[in-house]
């Protein structure tokens, strides 16, 4: 039994060579006979007939030399028998040589003793001339030589319809011959096609049996049925292929298995950590059901899990204000999105920095939202100590600042006598110190106001033209004395925004002071607002110093000023941090683009009032 695939592949290609070698040899085989007939028919039997015509012409010859002999001329005739007996028994010597045909041989003995008698007589006919005349030679041609003429012509004529009977058969056969090999040949053609094909299909289906069951078990277990085994139908290669198959499923069943069993741990280990965390933790999925939550997250929200898995937010924690931030944070594209709010839980109000984390499946769609709850409490305490400290500092700053301002004022004025020049002097520095103190402190308060919560915003509808113009005009003056071309061109087109006035107005006095303070003799400042995307966006662009690349975000810190040897500091470092503040309040974003040596552009925005637009 031929065991490899490869062996039985051969032993079938072996069966159809035997099939195109047994119809070869059987074809050759019959050409073979077929022209051995043909050899027959050609040769043995035309060169007996040649033969015996040539006998028959020398004896037809003969006889006319005997008549020449008996009444022409004796000597002619003689030499003229002779000669034709020569050319006889050349004939002849063939014919006996060539005997090929049944009966044949019989003829050719009797051709033999009748010519032999013939030539006999032909002596006695010579006697009977020189002794008894013409006429007694004439009378025994006549009575016996013509008998033996006649005799011997007819036994040649015999031996030629012999042999022209065996060409026709052989003829007959060799027809007969081809017809049946063509016939064989054909039938053994019909059987090595159609057993050709019967074993080739039963064979190869045979084979590619057990690759098909191996292809159907592999999709199977690519489609995730890790338990599907190979069968193994045959012992041969692909059998081999099957078993092999069979064990490395094995090992992927086990690999599976095993690190199933790790993530499940792994799980578990990190559930373990996140139900102990000491910070309330809820993880939700993309219909806002929970789907786990921690000790803390239970405590803090006075719930259970077991009554609220699977519930949506809302439902079970009841907080309308976080689950609308949950929300905007998972439509917003950001992965993670964070805001304090107050949580009152157990009659006790506390701060929590509500981090919203998105987590992506594999094709990259939303598949978990992790909300962690950090109570920063106590930091908002500290932070509401430090903001009443400054408040409470830069209030009782302000009464002695504005009476050394006031006394300042009236130094300068000479209201009070005259002042020497050093005097003047130091009157100028202390105006410019108290000055700069004064800024800081309403600066603080300001910042303290915003941050606490305490700043009061009055939103309505305004036309951003209104407030740019109101917050440029005090600055031309300012800006002519120091030859820097400040412009606003209004367009009138812009829809109307939604803002709280002296808020957005001090926000531009502030850039525009900067601008000035940052712009020397031929400078200019330019300020403008488009409408894009359904916002205000307004630019307040100088050519003045720039600003360092490192310094574009970071001057929106507090306390934050670029530090440059070549400029003296001349501000606080606060303006800009108020100024993001009353821009985040107003739901905008503001952000600078600049360059070091060309200028700055200063840009924000700012909702615009929607009846407004949709009017428009
Ligand atoms: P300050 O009172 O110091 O101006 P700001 O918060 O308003 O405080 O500005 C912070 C820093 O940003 C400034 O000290 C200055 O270095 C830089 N800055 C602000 N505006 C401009 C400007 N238009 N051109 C160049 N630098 C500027």
């Amino acid at each position: 039994m031929i065991k490899t695939l490869k062996g039985k592949i051969n032993l079938i290609y072996l069966v159809l060579v035997l099939l195109i070698a047994v119809v070869g040899i059987t074809a050759s085989f019959n050409l073979y006979n077929l022209s051995k007939a043909i050899d027959g028919l050609m040769i043995a039997n035309y060169k007996s007939i040649s033969a015996a015509n040539n006998m028959i012409d020398a004896i037809e010859r003969q006889d006319s030399a005997v008549l020449i002999y008996i009444s022409v001329d004796s000597s002619k005739g003689k030499a003229l028998f002779a000669d034709r007996n020569e050319e006889f028994l050349k004939w002849y010597n063939v014919t006996a040589n060539n005997i090929t045909e049944k009966g044949e041989k019989e003829l050719v003995l009797a051709i033999k003793a009748s010519y032999n008698n013939y030539v006999r007589l032909f002596f006695d006919l010579q006697e009977i001339r020189s002794r008894e005349g013409i006429s007694k030679a004439v009378d025994f041609y006549n009575n016996r030589m013509m008998s033996d003429f006649i005799n011997t012509k007819n036994i040649l004529k015999q031996l030629c319809i012999l042999n022209e009977k065996s060409m026709f058969n052989s003829k007959y056969s060799a027809t007969k011959n081809s017809n049946n090999s063509m016939y064989i040949v054909l039938g053994l053609s019909i059987f090595a096609i159609i057993s050709g094909y019967t074993i080739s299909r039963f064979f190869s289906n045979k084979f590619l049996m057990p690759v098909t069951m191996l292809t159907k078990t592999m999709r199977l277990i690519k489609a995730g049925d890790m338990n599907q085994q190979a069968n193994i139908i045959s012992r041969d290669e692909i059998g081999e292929l099957a078993e092999e198959f069979n064990n490395m499923t094995k090992r992927l069943q086990q690999y599976e298995q095993s690190t199933r069993g790790n993530i499940l741990a792994e799980e578990n280990k990190s559930n373990v950590i996140v139900k102990n965390i000491s910070d309330p933790i809820v993880v939700v999925d993309m219909n806002y059901r929970i789907v786990m939550l921690n000790h803390a997250f239970e405590k803090v929200f006075g719930v259970i899990e077991k009554n609220v898995i699977n519930k949506n937010f809302i439902g079970a924690v009841r907080n309308k204000e976080i689950f609308d931030f949950i929300s905007s944070a998972i439509d917003s594209d950001v992965d993670t999105k964070q805001k304090i709010f107050t949580v009152n839980s157990n009659k006790e109000y506390n701060f929590y920095n509500v981090v919203v984390a998105t987590a992506k499946d594999s094709n990259d769609n939303l598949s978990r939202t992790i909300v962690v709850f950090q109570n920063v409490t106590q930091l908002k305490e500290l932070e509401k100590i430090r903001t009443d400290f400054i408040a409470t500092i830069s209030h009782e700053f302000k009464t002695p600042l504005t009476s050394i301002i006031m006394g300042a004022d009236m130094l300068n004025d000479e209201s009070v006598g005259v002042l020497n020049e050093e005097q003047q002097q130091f009157v100028n520095a202390i105006k410019e110190d108290s000055d700069r103190l004064a800024k800081l402190v309403n600066d603080l308060l300001e910042l303290t106001r915003i941050e606490s919560g305490k700043a009061v915003y009055k939103f309505q509808k305004y036309s951003i033209n209104s407030i740019i113009e109101c917050a440029v005009q005090p600055f031309y003056n300012l800006a002519a004395q120091n030859s820097v071309y400040l412009h606003y061109e209004p367009d009138n087109s812009l829809p109307m925004v939604y803002v709280d006035f002296e808020k957005i107005t001090w926000v531009l006095n502030n850039l525009i002071t900067n601008a000035i303070k940052y712009t020397g003799s031929g400078d200019e400042i330019c300020i403008s607002a488009v409408y894009e995307s359904n916002k205000v966006y307004v630019t307040v662009k100088d050519t003045g110093t720039g600003i360092p690349e490192d310094y574009l975000e970071k001057i929106f810190e507090k306390y934050v000023q670029v530090r440059d040897s070549d400029f003296e500091v001349r501000g606080t470092g606060l303006g800009l941090a108020v100024v993001k503040e009353i821009i985040a309040a107003h739901n905008g974003v503001i952000w600078c683009e600049s360059k070091l040596g060309v200028g700055s552009s200063f840009k924000f925005t700012l909702e615009v009032d929607s009846f407004d637009v949709d009017e428009k």
